[in-house]
């Protein structure tokens, strides 16, 4: 089955796609993006990512070109083309290409692209036994929240936790748990599910959204506010929230074992609460 790509308006194989070496995305990562999956050949969430590709927009001073019901058609499109039941859909907006100036161009026109890749889903076993966390020092910009392409501290710290065996690397600024290199960061602490609150130091994750809301559902006490280092490491449960990770238990922080080392019952119900919404 193909990899697709759509490039400024134009559906191709990824293998073809081209952007110029002046686009400010490769030059300046001057750009933001969105990564959706599908299940069964349906979109999840696609309203809320849109929205969140908007505020990232804004955010940055680009306007988005598409209306959110043309994104739609473009984003069925590339998935029927591609025929992948589960799949990555990946947005890309950049600046576009233009000499290279910190400024803004004034001509350029922005570069859209959207590419789609068979998703793999996680080994079972990393789901059914949980992973291992390393935290790092948190040393990214004062707007996490919005979904921009420049990764390089993500991609670092992602780097040194799995260079140590662990599988996700977690923020802390001032002591403080922040979210993880692709991830929220929800613990189980004193009965209470506690994630931290929405800000700009983290990305507002639409999977921590829908777990918010399946907790709320549950009745299930649950708080928005601060974790500290020290609360994590004592937490009863940790899991992280993400769209290709979807709820991810956690059983160990920094080598030190988290409950009794295997996915505690709070968040072995919220995957299963997770699971009945994905069409699967
Ligand atoms: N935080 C960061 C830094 C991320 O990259 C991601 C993955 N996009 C998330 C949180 C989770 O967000 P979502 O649930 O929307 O995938």
């Amino acid at each position: 089955m193909p990899n697709i790509a759509f490039v400024n308006g134009r559906f191709m194989p990824l293998a073809q796609a081209r952007v110029s070496v002046e686009d400010r995305g490769f030059q300046f990562g001057d750009g933001i993006y969105e990564l959706i999956r599908t299940y069964a050949g349906r979109i999840f969430h696609l309203d809320d990512h849109l929205q969140r590709l908007e505020q990232s927009a804004a955010a940055i001073g680009l306007s988005i070109v598409y209306s959110k019901s043309h994104w739609k058609a473009i984003l069925e499109e590339a998935r029927t083309r591609s025929r992948y039941p589960d799949a990555k859909l990946y947005i890309q907006i950049t600046r576009g290409a233009a000499p290279r100036d910190h400024s803004f161009p004034k001509k350029a026109r922005m570069s859209v692209i959207v590419t789609v890749r068979k998703l793999t889903p996680l080994p079972t076993d990393l789901r059914e036994k949980g992973v291992a966390v390393m935290t790092v020092p948190d040393l990214r910009w004062g707007r996490c929240d919005i979904k921009s392409i420049n990764l390089l501290p993500n991609i670092m710290a992602r780097q040194k936790a799995r260079s140590a065996g662990a599988f996700e690397a977690v923020f802390i600024r001032d002591g403080r748990v922040m979210e993880g290199a692709g991830s929220n960061v929800f613990a189980v602490i004193g009965g209470r599910i506690i994630t931290p609150p929405k800000g700009p130091a983290i990305l507002p994750g639409i999977t921590r959204d829908q777990v918010i809301a399946q907790a709320r559902e549950s009745r299930d006490p649950l708080l928005e506010k601060g974790v500290s280092l020290e609360e994590l490491l004592a937490a009863e449960e940790i899991f992280l929230t993400g769209t290709t990770v979807e709820i991810l238990p956690v059983v160990q922080v920094d080598g030190k074992t988290i409950g009794d080392g295997r996915p505690g019952q709070t968040t072995r119900r919220l995957c299963r609460q997770f699971q009945q919404t994905t069409y699967r």
